[in-house]
This record gives structure tokens, C-alpha cells and sequence, in this order.
């Protein structure tokens, strides 16, 4: 058996579409963002602008940040030193979830390695441990939380995105008896739409349903503290379990669910992607707790990311670019083919220094292959110029499509 021409064909098949994916090799500047330097630019690093960093607000270099966890390291040492349950559990994990169980006004919260595991580890629990279980679940849910409801064997249907009339037939069609979970994000982050939140949470009081959803896109950006959109609609409280990451907004690492004392205890006890691995460094939790805590008491970041959003959607639209509708700080600009997005980006960066991912299937659908913008409050008005030009000439070199699709 030949493994490694299985391997290698796999890879080809990846290349053949176009969306092979190559890593930019970069050095963020911290109390220099969002300015990073390129090592795989030939013999010398060059200076370049990210401009798709899920680090919205810049808490990755913020001081207190920084702070707290050089504070940690010199107190507690590297690492955790176990899981949870062994020799693990430290302090900081312990403030740090009563701290997301209050921004989120929730009785507990749970923290995971990551945002991912977060989704896969609890869906696949919860669903699992209700008998009979059925999901359903937006069709552009993110990879983690399908994989958690694959895993979990429940019964699942598939709502076409954002489609409560679609949600409400598959909801009226299941058996009344059966316990549900409708599972949903709110802000999407590749399209930069929010989901009808009230509207779900009616549907799930109307058949019983538990809700689920995931604000990694959201947590530090939305609401008065920061709670996400469900606290800046006032809808917190309807919702069962709310997700979030510690690695985007937050700048740290990490992702948590905040829930019931019990649902949390649950996922606690059974969640094998909770139980077995080794805790978040406390140097991570002591980072993370500041940055809440910080964002909890200013609105400032958030103010100036909406902001700086508005302002780059505002100026594509002008320059005749096709930037996507979005009702959030996500600015996405079709491109509509994996070949052209990728070749876009490649110019972008080699010629301009200007740091941009091409965004491919699987991540979303063929067709609607886009570069996607995430301007925050660092993006001052001269980065925005320069990235202007830049697009515009691009877009005349290649002659790329000016409207969406
Ligand atoms: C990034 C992301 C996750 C995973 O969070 P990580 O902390 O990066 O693992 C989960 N859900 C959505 C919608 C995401 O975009």
C-alpha cells in the first residue's frame, strides 16, 4: 500500500480547486497592531497590515491584559499542571467562569481549550445524554458544532439559514414528546448577518425546545457589557446555553458555555472533550479575566470597532467595490472564484503589504468565494486609504466582478 500517493492525491485534488491553503508566516508587533512583520517574504521581514484578524478589538496588546498574565506567570508558573479534575484546577479558572456566568447573567459557566471544543463537547453531551434528542441546526453553523452533533447520534434537520418559516415545519413535524435543541450563531461571521434571535426563541417556547447559541462573534463586541447580541437585544435569558470564545474579542484563548448550574454540572461530569485534557494555563485565564472585566466597564473598544466597520463598508461602496451586505463589523467583498480570490489576496500582500486570507470552500459555499474584512478600532484612516487604492487597482488589473452575485 502506497500511503503516501493516497496522501499526496488528497492534497493534489485541494490544489486542483484552488484552495490549497498556505500560512502566512508573520510576527504580530504588540503595541504595534495591527502592523505584523512577514518572514516568508524573501531574505528580509516585511512590515504588513492585517486586515483579518479575529482579534476585533486589539485585546491581544492591551496593558492590562498583558498585565495580568505576566502577573500569573511569575505566580502560578507555565502551565495547569492536569485537567480540571486532577491537580488542574486553578484559581483563576474558578473567578474567570464566575465571571462569564455573570456577563452572560447565567447561574454557571464551563470553560474548554477552545471555542471549538466548547461546541463539539457540550452538543455532543447534551444531545446525547436527552433520549430521543432531535437538532436543529442553521445550515451555516459552524464546522464545530456540527461535529458535535454528528457525534452526538441525535436526530438532526438542517433549517435553511436564518429561515424561521423552514424552522417552524421541521419543528412541527417532529414528535411533540421528543426533547429538542434548536442550535444557532448569532452574528455569522463569513456573511456578517445576525440571526432573528427573538423570533427562534419564540419558536422554541412555542415546541419546547432548549436553545443553543453560539456568540463567538459577538462576546466583547455586543451589548452594554459586552454579553453579546443576546444582551444587547435583551434576550439572554431566553436562551439555555450561550457559547463564546476566549480567543477572538477577548484576545486570549480559550471558549466557554454559560447555562444552568445543572446543564453546566452535566457537561462538567460527562463531557469526555471537558474531562480529559489538561486545563487552559492559568496564564491564559488570569489574560482573559482582565480582558472581560475590561470590557465589561468600557464601551469605548466597541464603539470605535462599529465604527471603523461602518466607515470601510462605506468607502468599498464608493470605490464601486462589490462589499456583501452586513449588519455587523464583518465586511465582506465578493469575489465569486477560488483561483481569483486566492491570486487577489497574493497580490494584496506581496505588492501592497496588505494581509488578507482568501475565504474558500468549505468554509463557504463555491460561488461565493470572498475576502473578508475585519477593520477594528487600530485600522486608523491612512490604513484604510492605502487599502482602498490598493483594491481599486487590483480590481482594474484583474477586472474582478463589481457586484455581488
Ligand atoms: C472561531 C469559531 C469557533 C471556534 O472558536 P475557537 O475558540 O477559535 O476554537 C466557534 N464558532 C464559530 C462561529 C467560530 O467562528
Amino acid at each position: 500500500m502506497d500511503y503516501e500517493k493516497i496522501f499526496a492525491e488528497a492534497i493534489d485534488a485541494i490544489r486542483d480547486e484552488g484552495r490549497y491553503r498556505v500560512f502566512a508566516d508573520i510576527s504580530r508587533e504588540r503595541g504595534n497592531f495591527p502592523r505584523a512583520l512577514r518572514h516568508d517574504a524573501g531574505d528580509n521581514a516585511k512590515s504588513i497590515t492585517v486586515w483579518c484578524s479575529n482579534d476585533y478589538l486589539g485585546m491581544g496588546q492591551h496593558p492590562k491584559v498583558i498585565g495580568a498574565m505576566h502577573q500569573a506567570l511569575d505566580e502560578t508558573g507555565a502551565g495547569a499542571g492536569g485537567t480540571r479534575n486532577i491537580g488542574g484546577n486553578n484559581h483563576y479558572h474558578v473567578l474567570l467562569e464566575q465571571e462569564l456566568a455573570d456577563l452572560h447573567g447565567k447561574e454557571a459557566a464551563l470553560l474548554f481549550t477552545s471555542g471549538y471544543i466548547s461546541n463539539e463537547a457540550t452538543l455532543s453531551t447534551v444531545a446525547q445524554l436527552l433520549p430521543g434528542c432531535v437538532v436543529f441546526s442553521d445550515e451555516l453553523n459552524h464546522a464545530s458544532m456540527i461535529q458535535g452533533i454528528r457525534n452526538s447520534g441525535a436526530r438532526k434537520f438542517i433549517f435553511r439559514h436564518n429561515d424561521l418559516d423552514h424552522l417552524e415545519q421541521l419543528l412541527e413535524q417532529a414528535d411533540p414528546d421528543a426533547p429538542k435543541i434548536i442550535a444557532f450563531e448569532s452574528v455569522y461571521s463569513m456573511d456578517g448577518d445576525i440571526a432573528p434571535i427573538k423570533e427562534i426563541c419564540d419558536l422554541a417556547d412555542k415546541y419546547g425546545a432548549m436553545t443553543y447559541l453560539d456568540e463567538v462573534h459577538a462576546v466583547g463586541m455586543y451589548g452594554h457589557q459586552g454579553g453579546g447580541v443576546a444582551e444587547r437585544d435583551g434576550l439572554a435569558d431566553r436562551i439555555t446555553i450561550i457559547e463564546g470564545t476566549l480567543g477572538k474579542a477577548f484576545g486570549v484563548m480559550g471558549g466557554y458555555i454559560a447555562s444552568s448550574k445543572a446543564l453546566v454540572d452535566v457537561v462538567r461530569s460527562y463531557a469526555s472533550g471537558f474531562i480529559f485534557t489538561t486545563a487552559l494555563s492559568p496564564v491564559l485565564a488570569a489574560g482573559v479575566l482582565a480582558s472581560v472585566r475590561h470590557l465589561r466597564s468600557s464601551n469605548e473598544e466597541r464603539i470605535a470597532h462599529q465604527a471603523r466597520a461602518e466607515k470601510l463598508k462605506s468607502r468599498m461602496k464608493m470605490a464601486e467595490l462589490p462589499v456583501m451586505d452586513s449588519v455587523s463589523h464583518i465586511v465582506p467583498l465578493f469575489i465569486g472564484d477560488p483561483v481569483l480570490c486566492k491570486q487577489v489576496s497574493d497580490i494584496l500582500l506581496n505588492e501592497y503589504g496588505i494581509y488578507v486570507q482568501p475565504i474558500n470552500y468549505p468554509t463557504v459555499p463555491k460561488g461565493t468565494e470572498r475576502l473578508r474584512f475585519t477593520p477594528g478600532p487600530l485600522h486608523d484612516d491612512s490604513a484604510m486609504d492605502s487599502l482602498i487604492l490598493a483594491l481599486t487597482e487590483v480590481w482594474s488589473r484583474l477586472n474582478l466582478v463589481r457586484s455581488v452575485a
